[in-house]
């Protein structure tokens, strides 16, 4: 078969589910290349993903007996400010495609000593500005080992939604330890869950820099972070990045009161703006002072930013 590969979302960071289609199909002999209306001509099946519902759809023309889209992109869509998951939109990997290791050879830089993957799904939470517990459940389960990905690549990028909310959460956190890679958690620790256990072991992994949350304003989770700080052992006090949320119903005040407790428990708040489309120029300008990490550290106060 001849299989083309469209990654609407452009090649910023690899596809996850297209790595694994096309190392399904290359080890059945098929020929899998990225989809080019003019390059390619006519395929027998083309799979379409996106992770993104902001992304635009593939606009070129595809000349192929079957066309095959998945991916969040497809199956959420904002409605009314909020996250909608539409179960039928929802196509699932069958499971021999679903645990087969990566075809990383299609992002040939963005992979070249990194293995992208996911050890669990799911997260317990709910929070209305994310689509996860609506598509992969309330619960956080185990769904791979590490060898399923990985294969001595020097950096691991887990796109787990909460791993701290996994009862095997031990397990893999040896996995993590034993593997000796450097380690990004690229979607947010859960500080709630991150107890003196779970970061002893942490501490045993290699990571450069950890990504925590702190996404709503009624969340006080100063005393958490203030535990996350106390066992969290590094040579280096930075490192220690919160996404904040902003423009999803919250203050600009109650913004700035979780941006400056983080800066005062030697945090550093990384805004996300949950609109960019709609924000106004003051979420803008709030994100340009504390993202920028030589403007966040020359001034301290937002109103002194000009
Ligand atoms: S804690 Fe994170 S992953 Fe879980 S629902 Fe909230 S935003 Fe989504």
């Amino acid at each position: 078969m001849k299989i083309g590969l469209i990654d609407a979302d452009g090649h910023n960071f690899p596809n996850i589910p297209l790595m694994k289609i096309s190392a399904y199909h290359k080890t059945r002999g098929d020929q899998v290349e990225w989809y080019n209306p003019i390059i390619s001509g006519h395929v027998d099946r083309v799979y379409m993903s996106k992770v993104f519902s902001f992304t635009p759809d593939y606009d070129l023309p595809i000349y192929a007996d079957q066309i095959i889209k998945g991916g969040s992109g497809y199956c959420i869509e904002k409605v009314g400010g909020k996250e909608e998951y539409n179960a039928a939109a929802d196509r699932q990997l069958p499971e021999e495609i679903e645990h087969i290791y990566p075809d990383y050879s299609l992002y040939p830089e963005l992979t070249k000593d990194t293995a992208f993957g996911f050890l669990t799904r799911g997260c317990p939470r709910g929070c209305d500005f994310c689509h996860v517990a609506k598509k992969e459940g309330r619960c956080s389960v185990k769904v791979a080992d590490l060898s399923e990905f990985w294969k001595d690549q020097k950096k691991i990028c887990l796109c787990d939604p909460n791993i701290m909310a996994c009862k095997d959460w031990k397990e893999l956190f040896d996995q993590l330890i034993a593997s000796k890679a450097i380690i990004d958690f690229n979607q947010g620790i859960d500080v709630r869950l991150a107890t003196r256990e779970k970061i002893e072991g942490l501490n045993q992994m290699r990571i450069r820099r950890i990504h925590l949350a702190w996404d709503k304003p009624e969340d006080h989770l100063e005393e958490y972070f203030e535990r996350f700080s106390k066992y969290y052992k590094r040579k280096n006090e930075s490192g220690k990045v919160v996404y904040v949320l902003t423009n999803f119903n919250s203050t600009i005040k109650e913004d700035l009161y979780r941006i400056y407790t983080l800066r005062s428990l030697k945090f550093d708040p990384y805004i996300m703006i949950y609109d960019k489309e709609k924000a106004d120029e003051t979420h803008k300008r709030m994100a340009r002072w504390v993202n920028n990490r030589i403007i966040w550290r020359s001034c301290e106060r937002f109103e002194d930013y000009k």
